[in-house]
């Protein structure tokens, strides 16, 4: 075992915490080498903290990712950012994330959203690092104002700008994150364990994935996904199959017609591609019924949020 080998094992929990669409939920995909995380272009695609375990040589890093940090108006969003300050009470490490933008949206200054993060990071106790992602589409001149105006805001282990695109600098984000871990007798978690979220629940992620990559406008936000049937019988047979059933809810009427799509079409064209990424998933093929309900305002009911699992 590798931890015998150095003498030296680390382990802890990381907070990855940021504004919304700063790339949160890609770097931890990237760092899993799996999708456990949605994505989306649309910010606030993140609802509930993912937790993800990385096995390194001498290191498990256990790392939450996070809703976006933002003004919350509403109870649904309200809920996602007290999951998200809420996380860093209880991490050995916060990873701040922001993005370095380029042309017009150049933005050396911090703003107010990052400065509220490292100040409940500061109140928390907590080291932390600052990764600037997104270097990709950066030229190198424009991150050094941005690295030099961050450095300013905290006492940052390190800053390290990087792309979880394409991974450039990923593992030297890695190496940072992983020294500063407090060291351990043993791993916190089993070796094979990839992260807290049940293929049920991702399941019901990747509908919602391709639910808000397909539509438009407000539909986005007031969509969520619930599986009622998860039935995997027959998934040992020969050419066993996972049976899926799930149901997308919507706020409106005039909302379940644009789901749907003329003659089912959008409908299909959601179920085609959650499924291929659930077979890659599960390694099995998958029979995926999806039905499209409507729950008026359920983004204001406390009960509703509970059922879909979302709040601290
Ligand atoms: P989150 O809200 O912080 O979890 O952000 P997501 O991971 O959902 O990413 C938001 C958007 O930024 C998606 O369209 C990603 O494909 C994109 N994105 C994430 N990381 C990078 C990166 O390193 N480079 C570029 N160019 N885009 C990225
Ligand atoms: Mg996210």
């Amino acid at each position: 075992m590798e931890r015998k080998e150095t003498g030296l094992f680390r382990a802890g929990f990381v907070a990855i915490v940021g504004r919304p669409n700063v790339g949160k939920s890609t770097l931890l995909n990237r760092l899993l080498g799996e999708h456990v995380a949605i994505v989306s272009a649309r910010p606030q695609t993140t609802r509930t903290r993912i937790l993800g375990i990385l096995h390194g040589k001498g290191v498990q890093m256990a790392l939450f990712d996070t809703p976006g940090v933002h003004e919350a108006k509403g109870p649904l969003n309200r809920r996602m950012v007290e999951t998200a300050l809420g996380t860093l009470a209880e991490v050995d490490l916060a990873l701040v994330l922001v993005e370095a933008g380029t042309g017009p949206n150049l933005k050396v200054e911090p703003g107010d959203t990052v400065r509220l993060v490292v100040e409940k990071v500061r109140r928390a106790g907590k080291p932390a690092v600052l990764g600037i992602n997104k270097m990709d589409r950066a030229p190198r001149e424009t991150l050094l104002p941005v690295i030099e105006a961050y450095r300013g805001l905290f006492d940052w282990q390190a800053v390290v700008p990087f792309s979880a695109l394409t991974g450039e600098n990923v593992d030297r984000l890695v190496e940072c994150l992983g020294a500063l871990l407090p060291e351990a007798e043993a791993p916190l978690f089993p070796e094979d364990m990839l992260t807290d979220q049940a293929e049920r629940v991702l399941a019901a992620e990747y509908v919602r994935e391709q639910a808000m990559e397909l539509t438009r406008d407000e539909i986005p936000y007031s969509l969520a996904v619930e599986v009622e049937e998860f039935d995997e019988s027959s998934r040992r047979d020969r050419g066993g199959l996972v049976h899926i059933g799930a149901v997308v809810l919507v706020e409106r009427e005039s909302q379940k017609a644009i789901v749907i799509g003329k003659g089912g079409s959008m409908l299909k064209k959601i179920g085609t591609r959650a499924r291929e990424r659930l077979e890659r998933l599960l390694g099995a093929k998958v029979f995926l019924r999806l039905t499209v309900k409507v729950e008026e305002r359920w983004r204001e009911k406390a009960a509703a949020l509970k059922r879909l699992g979302i709040g601290p």
